[in-house]
């Protein structure tokens, strides 16, 4: 087998290195490219892990092809198809290009800011309010780059919910959206665009400020809150 790198890879049993690593080893050298292997196979191989599977199933983010009875009918329950070894893993030019790959410089990430006006630019929270993330539109792990054009800022509300998509919404996607708008709700939309922002109204601050505070902290707010609005509901002397 081919290694362009020097340093010779960790065998699979080596349990200092991480799950990961390990289980893309013990597929190249125990299982094989284009071999059928088993659940109870996997099991025995790593009984220390209880999320084997699921680190299986990581393994295709780094390009390792990897196919069940879903997407090949002929493997019964049970088994999985080694298609396709992907990214070497265990090799650290590897995994330090990958890490290159996903973090923006620090000079990108200032830029990335100060064009987003220093605010979310999913929901408008401004540093300040909220810290914020300089993150990705299209994930490193699909081809998306570390540069201006492909980051963005936001909020680490809006960042969780971001993360999730593989690729940004199409044009037609966003524009079958904007027609079913209220004529109203378009002209808000467009002088948003104008601004290149959404102003964000007081409570909205608020409501985030309270969401990222402790478990300890929103409770005494919520009680501190509950007491003001009784006590003026009630005509007395607010807190
Ligand atoms: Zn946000």
């Amino acid at each position: 087998m081919a290694e362009r790198n020097a340093v010779p890879p960790p065998e699979w049993t080596d349990e200092k290195i991480g799950i990961k690593v390990r289980l893309a080893l013990w597929l190249r050298d125990v299982v094989g490219e284009g071999n059928v292997f088993t659940k109870a196979q996997l099991r025995e191989a790593f009984p220390e892990s209880a999320q084997v599977e699921r680190r299986l199933r990581d393994l295709r983010e780094h390009e390792w092809e990897i196919e069940t009875k879903l997407t090949r009918v002929s493997l019964k329950p049970g088994e999985f198809l080694f298609a396709h070894a992907g990214e070497p893993l265990w090799d650290p030019a590897t995994r330090a290009a990958r890490v290159a790959r996903r973090s923006p410089s620090t000079r990108v990430r200032r830029e990335v800011l100060e064009r987003d006006g220093q605010a979310c630019a999913r929901c408008g929270l401004r540093a300040g309010a909220v810290p914020l993330d300089v993150a990705f539109v299209v994930s490193p792990v699909h081809g998306g780059a570390a540069d201006p054009d492909n980051l963005i800022t936001l909020c680490p509300t809006c960042n969780v919910a971001v993360k999730r998509a593989a690729r940004p919404p199409g044009e037609e996607e966003v524009w079958s959206r904007m027609v079913g708008l209220s004529e109203g709700e378009q002209s808000r939309l467009l002088a948003w665009m104008a601004l290149d922002r959404r102003p964000v109204s007081a409570i909205e601050e608020v409501w985030q400020l309270y969401r990222t505070a402790p478990i300890s902290q929103r409770n005494a707010l919520k009680e501190r809150l509950a007491l003001a609005v009784s006590a003026r509901d009630e005509g007395n002397e607010p807190l």
